[in-house]
């Protein structure tokens, strides 16, 4: 490369239309700066001649007539060190206020480490000025008035721009902080991503995600209190800060869910104990204003590598290794494999032929007899969805369900297949078969929907001879209004309830004190202990006999054998429901069931109820 003569330097310096500034930046902030040089077009344009110029800060460049907005974005730019260009205002030495095009240069000295500013001016000459009046008007200043009008305005303009300054600081700070935690928020974590995943691609710097989500949190919430939820999450976000060093990124995504970057180091040891050492901090309890609570989290982690096709996947990793995690018990860590790759892979293909399958209603009634434990015979048949598949066959809802409910769409497999009930009743009693009512589970999310009470009046199904199945952990969920709403409408129209699953959740009593279900049903996992464990019974009784004081009628579920039905039976069960009378079937199947045993589904029972009628008869 030839080297330029100093006079063709010179001649840029004399010839250049554009006004040019060279600025030194103060080493750790781009927004302050002092002018060094300046070449003559700057003068003409400003008025201010080069002996002026230098020692000026950047303010000479930026009048005082810019707008906030454009000063904040201006500060923005050059804190971050960013080229960029903009039209603003600026005022001349002598008050004049001119429109100008600049055009912000970052330079850098790999010597000396300097950071310099080259910025270059072009006067837009047909452009309006708004404020301040054209030079020929204004009275001729002498040099001591323009001297002080000068000293006015630098302290002005510097006081301004250190106000702007820290507003901008400010400014940048909040839209990048979480409020609660001070960790990075959601926005500023997605910017960092894309910078470190830059620097995979760019320079081979691997790096770890770490997914973080809290196990009971809402439970926390809804026990506690939303203080002490607050506390929780300050109190993890500072045990996650204390666990990992400046070069780490930690953010809070929303509600309890966390995540870390973590460059790689020579061994991947440093990321598995840093996930165990969380997993193991958030198993000890947490206290609150005297009371204490466990809240365990669980934790994804996912390596960003440089042979990876496409590492922006590797957050969407971190969360299936999570959820891997969250189904092995939670409490505990797991690092992303391949086969939750297919796995993920596998659940999308999922969601989307669900969304299909409500299009096109491919969702079918299954029926499963309940019987009246005192004379065997059919009381009521639960509906359960199957998915009739254009492919896979009829499918139950371990395959879908929890895909459609954190897709948000339980709601609509729910309308889809009450919307098929009506028919199905008709064609059954048509068939001439004794079907004295039926029941239908409904999700926390129709429960809360509006229409669901107007769909039921509209749906030709007499109240009287619908049960509806609340899960038991909807109240947790959201017992809100049109939840309350909801279930007092039911009432009122004659519909039953049912709570479902009893014994699962948390805090069961209460729940079934808000409800005031009339019947409530004994999840399957107690009936089945009653049978091989002698010391379960006590417990099934004590559940029984709860619902029984508060006036209930209970279901035992998943009865499997005769001894089944006749061990919860004895104990005041006042239905069963289970493989041992039959599984979910078809509607036909039942139709076919029903005008065989002619509703009769435990002979035995029914002949031994009806001889011990007799004998106390005789
Ligand atoms: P659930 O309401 O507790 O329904 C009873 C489940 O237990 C049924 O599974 C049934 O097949 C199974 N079961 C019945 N008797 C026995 C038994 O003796 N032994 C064993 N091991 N299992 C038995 P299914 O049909 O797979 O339904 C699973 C769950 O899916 C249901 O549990 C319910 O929570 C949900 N579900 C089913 N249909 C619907 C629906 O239309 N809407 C909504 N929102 N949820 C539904
Ligand atoms: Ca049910
Ligand atoms: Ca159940």
């Amino acid at each position: 490369m030839a080297v330029i003569p100093a006079q063709i330097f010179n001649q840029i310096n004399d010839k250049s239309a554009e006004g040019l500034v060279l600025a030194l930046a103060s080493g750790d902030d781009g927004a302050v700066m002092e002018v060094q040089w300046c070449n003559r077009a700057f003068s003409r344009i400003t008025g201010y001649s080069e002996a002026e110029a230098v020692g000026q800060r950047g303010t000479i460049l930026v009048g005082p007539d810019v707008e906030q907005g454009v000063h904040l974005f201006i500060i923005e730019k050059l804190m971050n060190w960013e080229n960029f260009s903009t039209r603003t205002l600026n005022t001349r030495k002598n008050g004049e206020v001119y429109w100008q095009r600049m055009r912000w240069t970052h330079l850098s000295d790999a010597e000396t480490g300097d950071h310099w500013w080259l910025c270059s001016i072009v006067e837009l000459e047909d452009q309006v000025v708004i404020s301040g009046q054209s030079g020929s008007e204004r009275p001729a200043v002498t040099d001591q008035e323009s001297y002080e009008r000068l000293v006015a305005k630098v302290h002005r303009l510097e006081k301004e721009n250190t106000r702007l300054h820290k507003l901008a600081k400010s400014v940048a700070r909040d839209a990048n902080e979480d409020a609660l935690t001070g960790l990075s928020n959601r926005r500023h974590f997605e910017v960092e991503l894309k910078t470190w995943i830059e620097n995979l691609k760019k320079n081979g710097t691997e790096f770890a995600v770490l997914y973080i989500d809290l196990d009971r949190f809402k439970f926390v919430n809804d026990t506690l209190g939303h203080d002490a939820g607050d506390r929780l999450l300050v109190s993890v976000a500072s045990m996650l800060k204390e666990l990992t060093t400046d070069s780490d990124l930690v953010a809070r995504l929303g509600g309890d869910e966390f995540v870390i970057l973590k460059p790689l180091a020579k061994s991947a040891l440093n990321i598995s104990s840093l996930a165990d050492e969380i997993v193991q901090r958030m198993q000890a309890p947490f206290s609150c204003e005297g009371k204490s609570t466990a809240c365990s989290a669980s934790v994804g982690v996912a390596i960003a590598k440089t042979n990876m096709e496409d590492p922006e996947q590797v957050v969407a990793d971190s969360d299936a290794a999570l959820y891997h995690a969250k189904s092995q018990g939670k409490g505990r860590w797991s690092f992303f494999t391949e086969e939750m790759h297919a796995q993920s892979i596998a659940t999308k293909q999922l969601a989307s032929d669900l969304l299909v399958a409500c299009e096109r209603q491919e969702f079918i009634p299954y029926f499963q007899p309940l019987i009246d434990a005192q004379t065997g015979r059919i009381a009521c048949a639960e509906m359960l969805v199957r998915w009739n598949h254009p492919t896979r066959g009829v499918l139950a809802p371990v395959h879908f369900l929890d895909t459609a409910a954190n897709m948000g769409i339980l709601k609509r497999v729910d309308e889809n297949i009450f919307s098929s009930l009506h028919g199905a009743l008709s064609r059954l009693d048509d068939a001439g078969v004794d079907l004295p009512r039926v029941a239908v589970n409904v999700s926390a999310a129709r429960l809360a929907d509006p229409t669901f009470i107007h769909d039921i009046k509209s749906s030709g199904i007499s109240p009287d001879r619908l049960t509806v199945e609340i899960l038991e952990s909807v109240y947790l969920d959201r017992m809100g209004d049109v939840v309350r709403w909801t279930i007092d409408e039911l009432d009122e129209l004659g519909v039953t309830i049912a709570l479902d699953d009893f014994g699962t959740g948390h805090a069961s009593v209460r729940g079934l004190l808000e409800i005031r279900p009339a019947i409530l049903k004994i999840d399957r996992h107690f009936i089945q202990l009653v049978v091989d464990d002698a010391s379960a019974r006590p417990l099934v009784a004590s559940i029984i006999g709860i619902g029984k004081s508060l006036g209930m009628r209970v279901v035992a579920e998943g009865v499997e054998t005769e001894e089944h039905a006749r061990i919860v039976s004895d104990m005041g069960s006042d239905y069963l429901q289970g493989f041992y009378f039959g599984k979910p079937m078809s509607e036909d199947d039942l139709r076919d069931k029903l005008l065989e045993n002619e509703g009769n589904f435990w002979p035995r029972r029914s002949v031994e109820n009806s001889s011990k009628s007799v004998q106390q008869a005789g």
